[in-house]
């Protein structure tokens, strides 16, 4: 059971800023980081390109998720959560839920219309991940 998601305040506005950067297309990145009991620590962000090109989706070339996954492993991290943004509310879409099942790891998501984040996880269900920003 995963409650919570800790990131430092520079990690969080690197997010933004990939977000930002990437308008009017949705960003996406892979958190990398160790699961602690109910806690996602995040120690590093990968920021992978969008395939899609596009404002209401994103994906990730299957190629360069096992090639980045497998960079994460020789370094004996993990990939514990996918951030991506909308031009919407933080709510996951139809198509996020279906991938959220297939890949029960925290997803972040951050909002470039209303400048908020929020966070879910897959346990059975979809559940809402409570987000902690810290200091370094
Ligand atoms: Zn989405």
């Amino acid at each position: 059971m995963v409650g919570k998601i800790i990131l430092t305040w520079q990690q969080h506005r690197d997010l933004v800023s990939i977000a930002k950067n990437s308008l009017p297309e949705e960003s996406c990145a892979l958190l990398v980081g160790k699961n602690k009991g109910k806690e996602v620590y995040i120690a590093d962000l990968i920021p992978m390109k969008n395939s899609d090109s596009s404002a209401l989706s994103f994906s990730i070339d299957a190629q360069d998720l096992i090639d980045t996954y497998q960079k994460v492993e020789e370094q004996g991290m993990q990939v514990v959560g996918i951030f991506h943004s909308h031009p919407a509310e933080p709510l996951p879409s139809q198509t996020d839920k279906k991938f959220m099942e297939i890949n029960p790891v925290v997803w972040l998501i951050y909002s470039t219309l209303t400048d908020k984040s929020k966070a879910y996880i897959f346990e059975d269900e979809i559940k809402e991940v409570d987000i902690l920003h810290i200091m370094e």
